[in-house]
């Protein structure tokens, strides 16, 4: 098999009913100097729209081709064409003689043999795709979500944008599937990380579509997600693991400086229960305010870390198509066109777009009563009448005041908590969201609403002035920072545009600190090697074991995504299998 790059292939060639393969075909002979009936098979394996010129919108394909002539395919690789290299499953070992209890028991129960099944905290993108491995490594885990089952968690959700009752362990952050669950569930990611294909494929396996294999920026859409996180689950129970909904995580027993025991609350009996738990991997989100209180509380590591703050801006759709694909805009063959901007100010501030949804909505991303806070979702067709994106402004820890570790969340706390008051000053309902023109915006002239654009968060929006709930340096740089992105996408900074807020949980801002094998460090001073007194790294007991506990994700700062969180979340399950596979 031999990989073509770089093919340029015509819209046309997608458009329904035509004939792709064919079209395919024609372009990889053309690049091989070949006869396109000499290629007995095609396969597309990239495919990215270029738009540079908006009189010549085209796309850009890489193609695997099957010869039927092997000499032919061996003259070609000779030549310089390149060998396609195929896709090699993640190698798993068998685990399966070190997890000890048999599958009726609780893991760990004191008493049982279970201390060797691992636990694995929070059923996100990094909790899922960890506990996986580990069920496929034959360790038989035990994941617990602090939300209900992903069926439940849609009609919390549902109930909460109809009522405006928020349910605090079932919402947009908490619950099976993860923050990105309610999301455009993008599957991209900056790094060229070779976990990506893994979990590529595991997402098909579990029934994303196949097109995600070959898309330059693939996405699932909320609507197909949900089956997705679904059909996860069932493959870890399916492969020995278990999965308890309505179970937090509300401690950690350390002694001798390694890990010996987890409290888990099930809010269905209301009752706590300390397991025996040696290895646990903490995939807890960047929302799980009172666990990272408590995992400092018990002399884990924290540090602040940068993030962002600003707002939803929303836009027609239709606008944004024609500013990026120009007269193409309706071809059949482009979906909902998409962007991605950023500008650095003179004052050293960054201002960029994330987690750009086209056809999308804005959802009130809430995890606290008192509190609004915004981020967007689409469903896989794309097909809603406005475009919203982030607009966020980087904040630096020397930003927050005092020295403590949760600086940010209590930053962040305090945004969300003025978004909601400043919405209810004027008879908003429960959750309703401040929102402003980017004309008033820019002109400091108070809020009427948008003549041209109808905001699409559920629970209504009030118009108001965002410099009220936002950071007098955030609104600043906002403020400095439209027109500059209006040049390079234009309409941007349209007066029409609506900016809702707030959007404060774009990213964790904490890190869980963590060695080279995934496992916690302790914080100054709670290296003791006293019981109780908090994990201790540096002698004794566990040294070359380490503690654990295994920080990953997005809430432990080491991922920004559903793609980087899954692939954080089967590094840490590898990591934890070796330290098992290599402890006698
Ligand atoms: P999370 O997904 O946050 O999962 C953590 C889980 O742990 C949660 O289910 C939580 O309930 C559970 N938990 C927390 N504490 C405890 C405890 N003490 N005990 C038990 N369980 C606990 N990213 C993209 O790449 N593409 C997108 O299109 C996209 N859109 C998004 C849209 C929205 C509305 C939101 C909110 C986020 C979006 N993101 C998107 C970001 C993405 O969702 C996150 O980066 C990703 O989910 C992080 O994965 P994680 O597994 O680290 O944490």
């Amino acid at each position: 098999m031999i990989e073509v790059s770089n093919l340029r292939v015509a819209l046309d060639a997608f458009s329904p009913g035509s004939d792709a393969d064919a079209a395919l075909c024609a372009a990889a002979a053309r690049a091989l100097r070949i006869a396109p009936d000499a290629i007995s098979a095609v396969r597309l394996a990239k495919r990215s729209v270029d738009a540079r010129k908006k009189a010549d919108v085209h796309f850009v394909c890489t193609v695997v081709v099957a010869l039927a002539d092997e000499a032919l395919e061996e003259r070609l690789v000779a030549g310089g064409a390149k060998r396609h290299a195929a896709y090699a499953p993640l190698p798993i070992p068998d685990l399966s003689g070190r997890a000890l209890a048999p599958p009726q028991d609780a893991p760990g129960v004191p008493g049982s043999r279970g201390a060797a099944r691992p636990l694995v905290v929070g059923a996100g993108p990094a909790g899922l795709f960890a506990a996986l491995y580990l069920a496929r490594a034959g360790l038989r885990p035990l994941l617990v979500e602090r939300g209900p089952a992903v069926e439940d968690r849609v009609r919390a959700v549902a109930a909460f944008e109809r009522t405006g009752l928020l349910d605090e362990e079932a919402n947009i952050q908490f619950g099976e599937g993860g923050a990105g669950t309610f999301s455009d569930g993008k599957l991209t990611t900056n790094t060229k990380n070779p976990y990506t294909a893994h979990v590529l494929r595991w997402f098909v396996e579990a029934g994303a579509p196949e097109e995600i294999l070959w898309q330059a920026k693939p996405h699932v859409g909320t609507d197909r997600l949900v089956g997705v996180v679904r059909a996860l689950r069932e493959a870890i129970v399916e492969a020995g693991g278990s999965v308890r909904f309505e179970t937090r995580l509300e401690s950690l027993g350390f002694s001798d400086g390694a890990l010996k025991t987890a409290t888990l609350f099930d809010a269905r009996s209301n009752a706590a229960q300390t397991v025996e738990a040696e290895r646990v991997i903490i995939a807890c989100g960047h929302s799980a305010r009172d666990t990272f209180a408590m995992l400092r509380d018990a002399g884990v590591r924290l540090e602040r870390k940068p993030f962002s703050v600003g707002v939803r801006i929303e836009h027609p759709q239709s606008m944004i198509d024609a500013a990026q694909y120009g007269r193409a805009a309706a071809h059949p063959a482009l979906g909902a066109a998409e962007y991605k901007l950023a500008v650095h100010l003179e004052s050293g501030r960054g201002v960029y777009t994330f987690c750009m949804c086209p056809g999308g909505e804005v959802v009130c991303a809430a995890s606290e009563r008192g509190g609004v806070v915004v981020n967007g979702m689409s469903r896989y067709a794309r097909d809603g009448a406005n475009a919203n994106s982030a607009l966020l402004v980087g904040v630096d820890p020397s930003d927050f005041p005092g020295d403590d570790a949760l600086a940010g969340v209590e930053f962040q706390r305090a945004i969300e908590r003025a978004a909601y008051r400043c919405a209810g000053q004027a008879d908003g309902a429960p959750f309703a969201a401040p929102a402003q023109t980017v004309g008033d915006f820019l002109a400091n002239a108070g809020g009427s609403p948008s003549k041209h654009v109808s905001p699409t968060y559920a629970r209504g929006v009030v118009w108001c002035d965002l410099r009220e709930c936002l950071p007098g340096f955030v609104a600043d740089a906002i403020a400095e920072a439209l027109p500059l992105l209006d040049r390079k996408l234009r309409g941007f900074a349209d007066a029409q545009a609506v900016m809702t807020g707030v959007e404060t949980r774009s990213s964790s801002p904490v890190r869980i600190v963590r060695d080279g094998r995934f496992q916690a460090l302790f914080a100054e001073g709670r290296t003791s090697a006293a019981a109780g007194e908090g994990p201790r790294c540096e002698a004794g007991g566990r040294k070359e074991a380490g503690c654990g506990l295994y920080p990953c994700g997005e809430g432990a700062g080491y991922a920004g995504g559903i793609m980087s969180a899954a692939v954080d979340g089967l590094r840490a399950a590898e990591a934890l299998a070796a330290e098992l596979a290599e402890t006698p």
